[in-house]
């Protein structure tokens, strides 16, 4: 038998390390926080271990607990004091994102991301203000035939964009990332920016965002489950993977900086096309289901929890990520 090909050879251990393909980094992690304007105390994310929705007063030792780690970036989540149905709390100077904004990059050196949306904002819980539309099928709500159903208003959600990133930037924030899947968010939003005299804040674009089942534990933690319908008329058909290429596409003619693909590990072949087809820093999003599966199986005894987390992590970067966002940020930078 001829054996001139041993891949064990390099598997030995002072050797290992030498030939690995792939390192993780803990300045390659982003720490999604949560700031709640309704408590003055933190509450505990029962179905997110170790997270907690944070009061204002909180929040800038919330990042500080996080730079001590090693991660140098955080992406904020608001949840505001109060909703109604175009979410006008989202682009408020006084907003709860805005003023955490301003305290975290008064106090601390910390990388701040905002989330852009308008779903923690609505009384409905959606990504922006509703419009009727004239057809039942394929509204957000199952109603008779030919009755009035809604859905998200793209356009007049785009005019609300702009106000939030102007806000959001005003107040400090280094980085932009709209997560609502609305056409043309990006370039409305990058004009917005360079109007105001904001040309050097980045967009993070949630370029591919699927209507993913995974993000469960996520509407827990920021209040955004929507009060009816589901989210599958702007967010991605997890069956769709040339769309993906097609989405990316059209953020990079509109300026966006860094793409993102969520969730993660159910996409991995997403964030591997997105890294062959751009030249573009690819983000992924690590979500919360799947930051809660691993945790739930982990307190069953099934799996080890550090190790899982990792290798989870391993294989996003190997996939073609350059950032991950993830809920294990610090736990792992730690250990790292
Ligand atoms: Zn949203």
């Amino acid at each position: 038998m001829d054996l001139t090909h041993r891949p064990r050879r390099l598997r030995q251990d002072r050797v290992r390390d030498l030939v690995s393909e792939t390192s993780l980094e803990p300045a390659d992690l982003i720490a999604p926080v949560f700031v709640d304007a309704t408590t003055d105390e933190r509450i505990p994310i029962e179905s997110m271990p170790g997270h907690d929705r944070v009061p204002i007063d909180g929040i800038v030792a919330r990042v500080e607990d996080v730079l001590e780690t090693g991660v140098e970036a955080v992406m904020l989540f608001g949840i505001p004091e109060s909703k109604d149905p175009e979410g006008s709390r989202a682009w408020a100077d006084d907003g709860v994102v805005q003023e955490a904004v301003r305290r975290i990059t008064s106090e601390t050196d910390a990388y701040v991301i905002t989330d852009v949306c308008l779903c923690e904002y609505t009384d409905h819980g959606h990504c922006g203000p509703l419009e009727a539309e004239l057809r039942s099928e394929g509204g957000l709500e199952d109603g008779p035939a030919c009755e009035p159903t809604m859905t998200v208003d793209n356009d007049a959600t785009l005019a609300a964009l702009e106000q939030i990133v102007t806000s959001h930037a005003r107040a400090g924030a280094d980085m932009v990332a709209p997560s609502g899947m609305m056409d043309g968010m990006v370039g409305t939003i990058r004009s917005a920016l360079d109007e105001a005299g904001f040309e050097h804040v980045p967009i993070m674009s949630y370029a591919a965002k699927y209507e993913s089942a995974f993000y469960g534990p996520f509407r827990d933690a920021a209040d955004g489950a929507p009060a009816f319908g589901n989210r599958r008329h702007y967010q991605m058909d997890p069956a769709n993977a040339r769309e993906a290429v097609r989405e990316v596409r059209l953020d990079a003619e509109q300026g966006a900086d860094v793409m993102m693909v969520k969730p993660a590990l159910p996409y991995l072949d997403i964030i591997s096309t997105i890294r062959r087809e751009f030249d573009h820093p690819v983000a992924a999003y690590n979500v919360s289901g799947e930051y809660a599966m691993l945790h739930a199986a982990a307190e069953k005894g099934w799996l080890e929890l550090e190790a899982v987390a990792t290798e989870s992590l391993l294989s996003i970067k190997r996939a073609g990520a350059d950032l991950i966002l993830t809920y294990f940020a610090e736990d792992v930078a730690q250990r790292l």
